[in-house]
């Protein structure tokens, strides 16, 4: 067990392998207790977490931003994931309570809970004018598989990813995390599949992870006996960027009236964050406040 959410990135010597390394158990587990997620749900909304932290690993500037989306024709509906270059996520599945039975002892169905017609969209907003976006058809609704497609035929870059989360009997997260290994150009096959080989052998990746306390030694077994340098670790968390005042001033743009419809008895609305599931309760006339300018030192 790792006692900390974070990532690694490391390059060979000779510079054709990029590997990223993700510990997510805690951000996860903070998931699942706010949306209350299935069994299977927490691992399909857990992997797509930490595919879209992951994914962060290259951004420059920390108000980056990948945003994860999975639209699958199963019982989850919509799963998206918004990571930023400050190693923060938040995210959510529109069908917490979603679950089906095993895939197979042991196994999570968690292809069948995001389904297999539908496609993942991937969007990074790195400060330019436009963010770029990239589209493809879902393959197994497994998450990890779906995203090599996105690499390959979004970004052109050949990509061995695996996400992994282990559901403890409790429903509590045992382990979570991932691990991704990126051809860069003018790689050495040969480097390649050695890399590919001691991957497989670490077989499972969330077993792997919940065996080992820290990223660094499964970095070392990933490598083998190649050299590689450490080039980047981030601290990994759950955090949403809702807040009182920010949900006030959206909602200012209703009428009062419209405002006053949306309240129960006692007159006062209850209003609830998607991506972290935050209830936030307001009257009318503190709506109507958030539109006023406010005082300025
Ligand atoms: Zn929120």
């Amino acid at each position: 067990m790792i006692p900390r959410d974070y990532m690694i990135k490391a390059l060979d010597g000779s510079g054709g392998v990029k590997v990223v390394l993700a510990a997510t158990t805690h951000l996860v587990e903070h998931a699942r207790q706010r949306h209350h997620t299935s069994a299977t749900a927490s691992a399909a909304l857990g992997r797509v977490l930490t595919a879209a932290l992951i994914m962060t690993h290259d951004l420059k500037d920390p108000a980056d931003v990948v945003s994860v989306r999975f639209n699958g024709d199963g019982p989850a509906g919509v799963i998206i994931a918004t990571a930023t270059g400050m190693g923060t996520v938040r995210g959510y599945i529109s069908e917490p309570q979603a679950d089906l039975p095993a895939a197979a002892p042991g196994k999570l169905n968690v292809g069948g809970l995001v389904g297999t017609e539908g496609y993942v969209e991937v969007l990074k907003d790195i400060g330019m004018k436009q963010p770029f976006t990239g589209r493809v058809p879902l393959v197994s609704g497994e998450i990890a598989e779906d995203l090599v497609q996105y690499f390959m035929h979004s970004e052109q870059v050949p990509t061995l990813l695996a996400l992994g989360v282990l559901v403890d009997v409790d429903l509590s997260i045992k382990a979570a995390g991932g691990l991704m290994v990126q051809a860069l150009p003018g790689v050495d096959d040969e480097l390649l599949a050695s890399i590919e080989q001691q991957v497989l052998k670490l077989g499972n990746i969330s077993s792997a992870l919940e065996m080992t306390e820290n990223l660094e030694e499964l970095l070392q077994k990933v490598m083998g006996g190649i050299e590689y340098q450490l080039i980047g670790e981030q601290d990994l968390e759950f955090c949403c960027t809702c807040s009182r005042e920010r949900l006030a001033v959206i909602l200012s743009s209703y009428s009062k009236e419209e405002l006053e419809r949306l309240c129960d008895d006692e007159g006062t609305m209850e209003v609830t964050c998607n991506f972290c599931n935050q209830q936030y309760h307001y009257t009318p006339e503190q709506i109507m406040d958030a539109k006023k300018p406010q005082p300025r030192d």
